[in-house]
């Protein structure tokens, strides 16, 4: 399934007239392309030595998905969702990392992030299963109860010298759905293993969530183009704005692409958790940019569910920098944006 890819890299050549070449005129860019998570993900690096760790990378996303896709019916996402014990149960580091920030950034957002949606998003059918074909206001209601984000518990306890990880569930229906959140954490994941190869230069992404350092040649920025929410395609992209990125992650999340229609009307992949409904609101897209890719990804998703002025509130207190789409009341494109977005705008 394709979800939303509204950032991308834009070609700097075209921008700029000039190639990525350094001042001796060598190319040093290694770029490799494939698909995770159900969407298409790019890295680019440069290095010297021009190593390639095709490998590593591969691994490291089997890693991340095995621990967080809800579509691997072994993952351990999967496993704990399906466990009808409410015992603690052991989960890998990934799970355990996103889960413990997920924590911090449903408080901040006063629950418009929370990954207990699991349950409404299978019913709603942006899970493994189909959606309703008729929906029932007492089926969400009930649903609804089984979405406490705070009846879940995390811990970790030293056994034999090695960290373990739990988490439990105060009831076994409860279901857990990183996905809002998980592309982000993947591309952070990727950046820091390259990162520690003593890469400088560095620009993952995956389905559309960006995380780059240094830039991608001498005196070229790292630019990627944020999307127009209602007139760009997938084969023909038009952007509203690019941003250049020093360094940290960027995420966008958007209510105009993975889109569901039950008994004639149109439903967007993201829940308010507080009705159990899919979001309906005159918000667009929210781009992020944070210090790492998995805030902005959670984030981003936020921003869809919350009112705009929480929204930026929301933003104020994570620290994060945004730029939210809306349609306003004649239904023209406008936008809000932070002060700290605004700088990063290409004119
Ligand atoms: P994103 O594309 O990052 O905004 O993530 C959207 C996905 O996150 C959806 O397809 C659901 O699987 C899940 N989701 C939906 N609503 C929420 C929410 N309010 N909080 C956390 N995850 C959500
Ligand atoms: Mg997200």
């Amino acid at each position: 399934m394709m979800k939303n890819i509204a950032l991308w890299l834009v070609v700097l050549v075209a921008l700029y007239g000039c190639t990525s070449k350094d001042s001796g005129g060598n190319d040093y860019s290694i770029r490799l392309e494939g698909r995770t998570m159900g969407t298409t993900f790019e890295v680019v690096y440069i290095d010297s030595q021009e190593r390639v760790f095709d490998n590593a990378i591969d691994s490291l996303l089997v890693e991340v998905n095995n621990s967080m896709s809800t579509y691997i019916p072994n993952s351990t996402i999967s496993t704990f969702n399906a466990s009808n014990d409410t015992a603690f149960f052991p989960v890998d580091e990934h799970f355990y990392i996103v889960y413990l920030r997920s924590k911090a950034l449903y408080n901040l957002t006063h629950g418009a992030f929370n990954p207990a949606v699991m349950p409404l998003v299978r019913y709603w059918g942006f899970g493994p299963e189909e959606g309703p074909e008729k929906v029932e206001e007492r089926v969400v209601d009930s649903l609804l109860a089984l979405t406490d984000f705070r009846a879940f518990e995390g811990t970790k306890v030293m056994v034999d010298g090695e960290t373990r990880y739990l988490l439990k569930k105060s009831d076994p229906r409860l279901q857990l759905d990183f996905s809002a959140i998980a592309k982000g954490y993947g591309v952070d994941v990727l950046h820091d293993f390259l990162q520690a190869k003593g890469l400088q230069n560095i620009f993952v992404e995956i389905g559309g969530e960006i995380r780059v350092s240094g830039q991608a040649g001498p005196e070229l920025p790292w630019v990627v183009g944020i999307e127009d929410p209602v007139n760009s395609t997938i084969d023909n992209r038009k952007a509203l704005a690019y941003v250049t990125l020093p360094k940290g992650g960027i995420a966008t999340s958007g209510n105009y692409r993975n889109v569901r229609e039950i008994d004639g009307v149109k439903y967007t992949h993201t829940i308010d958790p507080s009705t159990g409904y899919s979001v309906r609101s005159n918000t667009l897209s929210a781009s992020i940019v944070a210090e790492d890719c998995m805030t902005a990804d959670a984030m981003a998703t936020a921003c869809m569910v919350a009112s705009l002025d929480s929204a930026v509130s929301y933003l104020a207190a994570a620290n994060v920098e945004g730029l939210l789409m809306y349609s306003d009341a004649e239904g023209t494109i406008d936008t809000v944006q932070t002060k700290g977005f605004a700088h990063l705008i290409r004119e």
